[in-house]
C-alpha cells in the first residue's frame, strides 16, 4: 500500500488549481500524470527579474522590472493593429505592446495616471523602448516580490510557462517532509539537505550554475532516483533467488560429443563463460547471469553448453530468441549439434501453426523434447514444460526485466541466463540489471578480421555502386542499408526499394531486397537465396540488424550513415568481417555534418571495439537513449544523469545492498523510509508484482 503521506502526489495533475481538463493533457504528455510527475521537472532556465533599470537605462534584450506611470492608452482602430499603452518614468517613455489585447481588462490593469510595475522583455524599435505582452503587471506595493528569479521549465506547444510554473509550484508545495532514507552519515557527508529542502532548492535556481547536475541538491534528488532504482533491482533479484534453486550436475556426456562434433576449439573468453555458468547451475542457489559479448563473439555455443547441462541434469533448456527469424537461425546452429549429442530440438515461434503447434507442444509438455527454441510465443500459457531447468534469453536488447523473469517462471525455479550483445558500459550495467552476475566474451570474436571501415560522401554514390560492382565480381556478398527516414517505416521501404530498383537495373538478377513490411516467409527465402550466394546484393532497411551471419558477405554499405545511432552502425558492421576474405564497410555520410555525426563517424573508422564505441555513446547520447529505454527495460532516469552522477550509482548500490542486507523487509524505521523512496518514484509496481511471481 502507498504510505497516506504520498497521497495528495498522487493525485492527477488535472487536480492542481489552474489545471482544467485540456492544460492536464498538455501537462500529462510534458511531464506525466500525476502530480509527483511534475516534481521532477525540473527547472532548465532562468529569468531573472531583478534588473530593475529606469527606463531611460533600460538595455534592449534583457529582461528588466521597470516602475512606470500609466500615460495613455491608443486603442487600435481594427484588432490587427496592436493596442498600445504609453509609459513614463523621469527619464524616458515605454510602450507596452498588446496584440489582441483585451481592452477592458488593460484598463483595469493599467490606469491612467497610476504609477505600475511591469516586467518583461525590453526592446528597441528605432528608439522607441517597448515591453510586448510584460509577463507581469503589478501594483508598486509588489515590486519586490515581481523582482525574483524565476525557474523557467520545459515546454510544450499550447502550455505557457507561467501555467506550468503555477503548477510545479502548487506541486512543490505539496511535498511533505520526508524520513531520510539514504544513510545519514552518506547525507552528512555530501552536505545534503533533506530531501524535500533539496526539492525546493532545485525548483527555485538564482543563477544558471544552479542549473548544473552537479549541485547539491540536484545530485540529491538524483541519488534519490538512483536509490530506488538499486533498491527495486535488489528487491526483484532477491525474490527470484528465493524461490531457491536446485542443482543442475550433468555428467559432461552430451557436452562432450558437441564439443567433439565442432569444428574449432572454444576461446578462452568461452570456456571461462562456462565453467562460470556450470558453477552457478551445479550451485543450489538460482542462477541469474548475463552473457555479454560483441555480436560473433561466439555466444550461441555458450548457450548451448549450459543447454547441455540441463539436459545430462535430466531437465529441459529453452532458448528464446526476439524475433522468428532469429529464432530458426539458432535452431539451424543448434540442430546439427544437438543430433551429434542425440538429443531431441523444437522450434516453437508464432508461426508453428495448428497441427505442427500442437506435436510441438506436446513434446515439449511431455520432455521428448530436452531442448526448445522459441520466441516469445513460449510465454504463452498454453506453453507448459515437463521439467524446465535453463531459460536462455537471446536478448538483443529487445525483452524487459519482466518479461525476462516470465519464461524462467515456467520453471521449477528454472536457472536464466540472459545473452546480449550490448556492449553496456558499467555505468549502464547497474542500472539495467542490477547486480547481475556477469560473464563476458572479451576480445575479438573468433575468425573475425579487422574491416576496413571508410567515409565517402553521398556525391561519390556512383564510385561506390562500381567497387560493389568489383566486389560482387569476386564473389563476394554485399549488404547495403537503406537510410532510416523520421519514424516511419513505409518510408523506410520506399528508399530501401527505389535503391534496390537502382542497384537491379545496374545488376541485374542479383539483388535482393528485405525490410520489415515483407511476409516473413518471404524474408526466410530471400535470406536463404542471399546465404547460398543466388543474391549478391542484398538491399535492406535495418531489419539486418539482428543477428544474421552470412560468412562470404564482406561488404557493408551504409547510405546516410550519419542518421544511425553509433551502437546500431557497429552492430551493422557486426555482419561483415566473418569470413577468410577481408570485408569493407563503407559508411555514405550526406553533408553537412552535425558535430555530433560527424564524431560518431570518425568513431567507427577509429575502432571496432565494441565496449569502446559504447562508451563513446553514452557519452555522446546520454544514458537514456544507448539501451533504447523502452525495449531495454532500463529504467529511464527523470533527475539522474549517468554522465554526470554516475559516480552516484556504484554508492546508491551499495546503500541499497546494505539497506536490504540488515532489513530484508523493508520492516524497521529506515527500511519504511526506503519503502516511502519505492513509492514516491513508483518503483513500487515493479518490487510487488515480482514478489508473487
Ligand atoms: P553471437 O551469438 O555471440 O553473436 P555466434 O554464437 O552466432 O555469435 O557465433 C558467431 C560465429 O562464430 C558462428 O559462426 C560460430 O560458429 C563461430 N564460433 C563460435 N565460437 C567459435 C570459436 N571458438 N572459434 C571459431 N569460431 C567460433
Ligand atoms: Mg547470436
Amino acid at each position: 500500500m502507498r504510505p497516506e503521506v504520498l497521497f495528495p502526489l498522487f493525485k492527477p495533475v488535472g487536480a492542481l488549481k489552474g489545471i482544467g481538463p485540456r492544460l492536464a493533457k498538455l501537462v500529462e504528455t510534458l511531464a506525466g500524470p500525476r502530480v509527483v510527475n511534475l516534481l521532477w521537472h525540473l527547472p532548465s532556465g532562468i529569468i531573472d527579474r531583478r534588473y530593475a533599470p529606469k527606463i531611460g537605462e533600460a538595455e534592449p534584450g534583457r529582461i528588466a522590472t521597470i516602475t512606470v506611470r500609466v500615460d495613455r492608452h491608443r486603442k487600435p482602430p481594427n484588432r490587427r493593429i496592436p493596442y498600445k499603452v504609453q509609459c513614463s518614468d523621469e527619464t524616458g517613455t515605454l510602450t507596452l505592446v498588446f496584440f489582441h489585447a483585451h481592452a477592458d481588462y488593460l484598463a483595469g490593469a493599467l490606469p491612467t495616471g497610476e504609477m505600475r510595475v511591469v516586467s518583461g522583455r525590453v526592446d528597441d524599435y528605432d528608439g522607441d523602448i517597448q515591453m510586448t505582452h510584460p509577463d507581469h503587471i503589478a501594483e508598486v506595493a509588489e515590486l519586490a516580490r515581481l523582482q525574483t528569479v524565476e525557474p523557467v521549465y520545459p515546454l510544450t506547444e499550447g502550455l505557457s510557462l507561467k501555467v506550468l510554473s503555477r503548477a510545479v509550484r502548487a506541486a512543490v508545495a505539496l511535498a511533505p517532509p520526508l524520513e531520510e532514507w539514504i544513510d545519514p552519515t552518506f547525507v552528512a557527508r555530501q552536505g545534503w539537505k533533506p530531501w524535500r529542502d533539496a526539492l525546493t532548492e532545485a525548483h527555485a535556481p538564482a543563477t544558471t550554475e544552479a542549473l548544473d547536475p552537479a549541485t547539491p541538491a540536484r545530485c540529491r534528488l538524483a541519488y534519490d532516483e538512483l536509490l530506488a532504482n538499486q533498491v527495486a533491482l535488489c528487491l526483484v533479484r532477491a525474490s527470484f533467488r528465493r524461490l531457491s534453486g536446485r542443482r543442475l550436475q550433468g555428467d559432461g556426456a552430451l557436452r562432450a560429443k558437441v564439443l567433439a562434433a565442432l569444428p574449432f576449439q572454444l576461446t578462452p573468453a568461452q570456456q571461462t563463460a562456462v565453467s562460470e555458468i556450470v558453477a552457478d547451475m551445479e550451485s543450489d542457489s538460482r542462477m541469474l547471469r548475463l552473457l555479454q559479448g560483441d555480436v560473433g563473439s561466439g555466444k550461441t555455443v555458450v548457450a548451448l553448453l549450459a543447454m547441455l547441462n540441463a539436459v545430462e541434469s535430466g531437465t529441459q533448456a529453452a532458448l528464446m530468441a526476439p524475433t522468428d527469424v532469429l529464432a530458426r537461425q539458432h535452431m539451424a546452429t543448434l540442430e546439427p549439434l544437438a543430433a551429434a549429442a542425440g538429443v531431441p530440438i523444437v522450434l516453437l515461434t508464432g508461426r508453428e501453426k495448428g497441427k505442427a503447434r500442437e506435436i510441438a507442444l506436446a513434446r515439449i509438455a511431455e520432455g521428448e523434447a530436452p531442448l526448445v527454441v522459441g520466441t516469445h510465443a513460449l510465454f504463452q500459457e498454453d506453453v507448459a514444460f515437463r521439467d524446465l531447468g535453463l531459460a536462455v534469453i537471446d536478448e538483443q536488447h529487445r525483452f524487459g526485466v519482466h518479461q525476462r523473469l516470465m519464461l524462467a517462471a515456467k520453471g521449477r525455479a528454472a536457472d536464466v541466463l540472459v545473452m546480449t550483445a550490448t556492449p553496456i558500459p558499467r555505468t549502464l550495467m547497474l542500472t539495467a540489471y542490477g547486480d547481475m552476475d556477469v560473464s563476458r566474451l572479451t576480445g575479438k570474436p573468433p575468425g573475425r578480421r579487422p574491416v576496413d571501415t571508410r567515409l565517402v560522401p553521398t556525391e561519390r554514390t556512383d564510385e561506390v555502386i562500381e567497387a560493389v560492382g568489383r566486389s560482387v565480381k569476386q564473389g563476394a556478398g554485399v549488404y547495403w542499408v537503406c537510410p532510416l527516414i523520421e519514424e516511419s517505416e513505409a518510408l523506410d521501404v520506399a528508399a530501401a526499394e527505389d535503391r534496390h530498383r537502382a542497384l537491379a537495373q545496374a545488376f541485374p538478377g542479383t539483388v535482393g531486397l528485405l525490410h520489415g513490411r515483407m511476409k516473413e516467409a518471404e524474408r526466410d527465402r530471400t535470406m536463404a537465396a542471399f546465404e547460398a550466394g543466388d543474391i549478391r546484393i542484398l538491399v535492406a532497411t535495418t531489419v539486418i540488424e539482428v543477428g544474421v551471419d552470412v560468412a562470404h558477405a564482406t561488404v557493408m554499405v551504409v547510405e546516410h550513415a550519419e542518421r544511425f545511432g553509433l551502437a546500431q552502425l557497429h552492430q551493422l558492421r557486426g555482419r561483415v568481417g566473418r569470413g577468410e576474405k577481408p570485408s569493407t564497410c563503407l559508411l555514405l555520410y550526406a553533408k553537412p555534418l552535425t558535430p555530433s555525426a560527424e564524431s560518431r563517424l570518425r568513431i567507427m573508422r577509429e575502432t571496432e571495439d565494441g565496449f569502446r564505441i559504447a562508451e563513446e555513446d553514452l557519452r555522446l547520447r546520454g544514458a537514456g537513449e544507448v539501451l533504447g529505454t523502452r525495449q531495454s527495460g532500463v529504467p529511464e532516469f527523470r533527475l539522474a544523469d549517468l554522465s554526470a552522477h554516475g559516480e552516484l550509482l556504484g554508492a546508491a548500490r551499495d546503500d541499497a545492498l546494505l539497506v536490504l542486507q540488515k532489513d530484508p523487509e523493508l520492516r524497521q524505521p529506515r527500511g519504511q523510509a526506503v519503502r516511502t523512496l519505492l513509492y514516491l518514484f513508483e518503483r513500487d509496481a515493479v518490487a510487488r508484482n515480482l514478489r508473487s511471481g
